[in-house]
């Protein structure tokens, strides 16, 4: 970006789902330096910011709603000022009510030049996922964003609900929830017909989306019936009666489901993300760590000897070994013609996924399974009496060493340590507690230990009665909860997050039919 740029944009965060954000949106939230957020915006589109971004909740600033514009508009200018790309997001479309055009007009004012990124607006993604279309050649020939903040009847209003209840198609309304009653009364006063079809929306485009459908006049009841709160957007005309049974997105699979992603953090947001599609509800719980080891010497050493061509087979048994053996050898200020003519196995495809991310094809990845002893009966025949390099992590998987060991001359290196983070009292063990948890994916024999070891009598009454079900990456992995006597609802064929995410979403099915 030059000088001349704007350092200020006002960026619509869409609805929620992190897939509605614009490509603009994207960009600039991984280039700012400053994101100031209203309350309303997801937490989760906050992952797209960059990372060293400091990220404040307009809430924060001092002040009530109404005069906190002032402060947010000192902080814009403040970090604009000092050359800083500051993105003001808002959630939805900046300019659909949340005062984004008040914040426009004060930035004009004051000489900071900005742009504006529009959004998807709670309304349009309302009805993308409840399938209703807003308009339609014979039912409805306009649409009105109204805010139902404005107290009807109120003298001196701004909204003409006399007109409003003669509008000829959809009437969508904001923030009407908590005045909803009087919304309705004042609608059917003036001639709305009660009985036109009408709905509530909670969290649209997101997998704990609810909604009720009623009649107008009874939509205050169905939403109390179905404990639908503020926020929420209503949807008022013929066109609802358009919609499918229950939308597209309502028939995902794993709609409405938690699930806990146990993954460590560089491998969270890929698999968030398959889960966000098939209308899962991720609740990321961190577990494991994965941290350089406590003392580099040994895998220096080791990385000389694999120089003076003194291995013949270098055996990973994770990306995360891939990954660290690599990035060891770089920092060493070497590269990865040291590893000269040595043969390398992997278990498991996302190992050689992670070999070939530096142009190395693995000489032979076993497909039997990722388990110790399928691997080693795989390799014996091609290493039995060599030299063999195991880099592995400085836990886990003792079998593989002893297994090799039998048939050939094995080193082992520690690439890297996993440290246990889990903490029990965090949200999403809450979560597991309180029973609101579909799945606990078992992503690892190590990851399941630690889980394991939170798990309380509670957590673990609900996993035996078949509310929360745990799903394993590997039978290895499901040994280790079975070993305790936990039940496992299914394991991966594919020893991967995809496998695992399949397995749920046949687990799902299987419970559902
Ligand atoms: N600028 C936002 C609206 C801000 S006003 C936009 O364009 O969407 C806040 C109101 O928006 C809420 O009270 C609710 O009525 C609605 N809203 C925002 N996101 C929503 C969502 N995901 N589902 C349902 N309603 C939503």
């Amino acid at each position: 970006m030059t000088t001349a740029d704007p350092h200020v944009f006002l960026v619509g965060a869409g609805p929620g789902d992190p897939g509605l954000l614009t490509l603009r949106a994207a960009e600039l939230l991984a280039a700012a330096d400053v994101v100031l957020y209203d309350q309303l915006v997801p937490k989760r589109i906050l992952d797209f910011a960059n990372p060293a971004a400091e990220c404040l909740c307009v809430r924060d600033l001092p002040g009530q709603t109404a005069d906190r514009t002032p402060y947010t508009l000192q902080r814009m200018a403040a970090a604009a000022a000092a050359g800083k790309i500051v993105v003001r997001l808002k959630g939805g479309d900046p300019f659909v009510f949340g005062r984004g055009g008040e914040e426009a007009e004060a930035l004009r004012l004051a000489g900071i030049p900005y742009e504006v990124v529009p959004g998807v607006t709670a309304a349009l993604a309302a009805a993308a996922f409840l399938d209703i279309p807003l308009t339609h050649r014979h039912q409805a020939s306009a649409v009105a964003l109204i805010t139902g903040h404005e107290l009807p009847a109120r003298p001196g209003g701004k909204l003409d609900w006399e007109a409003l209840a003669r509008f000829p198609g959809t009437l969508a309304i904001y923030m009407g929830i908590a005045r909803l009653p009087l919304i309705v009364a004042e609608l059917v006063k003036y001639g709305k017909d009660p009985d036109t079809p009408s709905a509530i929306v909670e969290r649209a485009s997101m997998g704990n989306m609810r909604t009720t459908f009623a009649p107008l006049h009874n939509l205050e009841r169905a939403r109390r019936q179905a404990g639908l709160e503020s926020p929420g957007l209503i949807l008022i005309g013929p066109v609802i009666d358009l919609r499918a049974a229950s939308s597209w997105f309502e028939q995902k699979p794993l709609f409405g489901r938690r699930v806990l992603v146990t993954r460590p953090r560089d491998q969270v947001e890929g698999m968030v993300r398959k889960l966000e599609r098939l209308g899962a509800v991720p609740l990321v719980l961190p577990t494991i760590e994965i941290r350089p080891p406590d003392d580099f010497g040994p895998l220096d050493a080791a990385l000389y000897k694999l120089r003076e061509g003194l291995y013949d087979w270098l055996v990973f048994s994770s990306a995360h070994g891939v990954h660290g053996f690599v990035k060891r050898l770089e920092a060493l200020g070497r590269d990865l013609r040291d590893f000269g003519t040595v043969r390398i196995a992997t278990i498991g495809p996302k190992t050689a996924e992670a070999l070939r991310e530096y142009r190395i094809t693995p000489d032979l990845v076993p497909e039997t399974s990722v388990r110790s002893e399928g691997f080693v009966a795989a390799l014996a025949p091609h290493v039995r009496g060599q030299r063999l390099l195991l880099a592995r992590a400085e836990q886990g998987r003792e079998q593989l060493r002893t297994g090799l060991a039998e048939i050939a001359r094995v080193e082992q290196v520690t690439v890297y340590t996993q440290v246990n983070v889990l903490d029990p009292a965090s949200a999403p063990m809450d979560a597991l507690r309180r029973g609101e948890v579909s799945f606990v994916p078992l992503s690892s024999a190590n990851i399941a230990r630690s889980l394991l070891a939170a798990m309380d009598a509670t957590i673990l009454g609900r996993i035996e009665r078949g509310e929360t079900q745990l799903i394993a990456i590997s039978p290895e992995t499901a040994a280790v909860a079975e070993g305790q006597g936990v039940r496992v609802a299914g394991t991966a064929t594919t020893h991967t997050t995809e496998g695992m995410i399949e397995e749920m979403v046949r687990v799902a099915r299987a419970k559902t039919t």
